[in-house]
């Protein structure tokens, strides 16, 4: 389908609102984006026409839904490029994957052994290599950033030995929009032995995506960035990688067999998926996939770079305005201070103009630390924003920063 922002936006009813009397300029797309109507729709249809649980039942409705969340799944399998349905695994969100894997490889990694990631990342994929560091003694070693927001690729490959375990990094930064070379990576970590995982978090809204190709082990994105509901994400993993990871949640669906003396594991990926799984919210990712890939994903990334460089072209006239992250490779993420003004200050007077940003530290304390600041503004684009909704970011900030200066 052609791409055509107006036609889009009209299917998105929460856009028409308006905010302190002014229209809602949605700018906050890293941290959450808006939902279409088809997505909404999926979900209510589902529960007014067919529902019961999953993999239970033998009778018509419990048959129905089944389908339809595996259905999604092989929609999240197909959208990732991985080879199979059973190589995608339903989670509550990227940090619910990212948990699953680091608590699944407890048994392999020990006192010594070498987790890399990356001054640019989320605390999700911060905090459970912590989690090693404390019980098991593992060290982490972060690869660090360029001042321009880029990974220092050199001191990755230094870094990688024959101790390292994983290396786990994020594909598009949520703060810097630095897109990382994933693809020309992997061979460094598998020539290692290591595990490679990819927080895909962002890279999935604003990219093509296949897994296969990027050679990584495991991918994590979430349904909420992409247009779709909360509650649910989805882990990609080799079979053989699925196979050798610890279960993370004990109870039903996931056993084949309960005696009093011991138990079988299910099949991945239901080895992944006790209890009863979000089922509503993955039938709801399914049709945020499928509304979401009508369109071309490349047009979008392009659409979405031409909202943020003409923002950023209007911003770099102010004179306290300070960008960070400008990578040569980078994805629709603006993240800026204005010297002398804290970035809640300034959310709050966007605010009142009816732009929506975020302020605050992004769930990247070590990246803050790294560019010496305590928080940033963000204003993050997505499917649905306008070159007159970056015109409105520019003339907010410029009357935050007369106000603040
Ligand atoms: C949002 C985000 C996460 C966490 O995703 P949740 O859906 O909140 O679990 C992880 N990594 C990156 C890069 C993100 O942007």
């Amino acid at each position: 389908m052609g791409f055509n922002v107006e036609e889009i936006r009209g299917q998105f009813p929460i856009l028409s609102r308006k905010i302190n009397g002014k229209q809602l300029a949605y700018l906050d797309n890293a941290a959450s984006t808006q939902k279409p109507t088809a997505v909404i729709k999926a979900m209510t249809h589902q529960m007014e026409t067919s529902y019961a649980n999953v993999h239970r039942g033998l009778h018509t409705m419990a048959n129905e839904t089944t389908e339809a969340y595996e259905g999604a799944r092989q929609k999240v399998a197909d959208f990732l490029g991985a080879p199979e349905a059973e190589n995608i695994v339903f989670t509550k969100g990227a940090t619910e994957a990212l948990n699953l894997i680091a608590y699944g490889l407890s048994d392999e990694i020990g006192e010594g052994d070498e987790i890399i990631i990356s001054q640019m990342e989320h605390h999700s994929n911060i905090v459970p290599w912590h989690f090693h560091r404390e019980r098991k003694g593992a060290v982490i070693k972060f690869v660090p950033v360029r001042d321009d927001g880029s990974l220092d690729l050199d001191a990755l490959k230094s870094m990688i030995s024959s101790k390292t375990k994983v290396v786990s990094l994020v594909h598009m930064s949520n703060v810097l929009g630095t897109i990382n070379p994933i693809k020309e990576i992997a061979p460094w970590v598998k020539a290692a032995g290591a595990i490679f995982v990819v927080d895909g978090t962002q890279a999935a809204v604003h990219m093509p995506i296949n897994v296969q190709d990027l050679g990584c082990d495991f991918f994590c994105m979430t349904g909420h960035k992409l247009y779709g509901p909360t509650g649910i994400g989805a882990l990609y993993g080799t079979s053989d990688m699925l196979e050798r990871l610890r279960p993370f949640n004990g109870g039903g669906e996931m056993i084949e067999d309960v005696f009093e003396t011991h138990i079988t594991y299910n099949d991945p990926p239901h080895k992944f998926e006790a209890g009863t799984p979000p089922i509503i919210q993955a039938i709801g990712l399914g049709a945020a996939i499928d509304w979401y890939t009508q369109y071309d994903p490349a047009e979008i990334h392009l659409h979405e770079l031409a909202v943020y460089s003409h923002a950023l072209d209007g911003l770099r006239n102010i004179n306290s305005f300070r960008l960070i992250g400008d990578a040569p490779q980078k994805g629709s993420v603006l993240a800026f201070n204005l010297e002398g003004a804290h970035a809640h200050d300034v959310a709050q007077i966007l605010d009142k103009y009816g732009v929506a940003v975020r302020a605050g530290q992004h769930c990247t304390q070590p990246l803050m630390e790294r560019f010496g600041i305590h928080s940033t503004a963000r204003a993050s684009f997505g499917i649905y924003n306008t070159l007159d909704e970056a015109d409105r970011l520019v003339e907010a900030v410029k009357k935050a920063a007369h106000f603040l200066s």
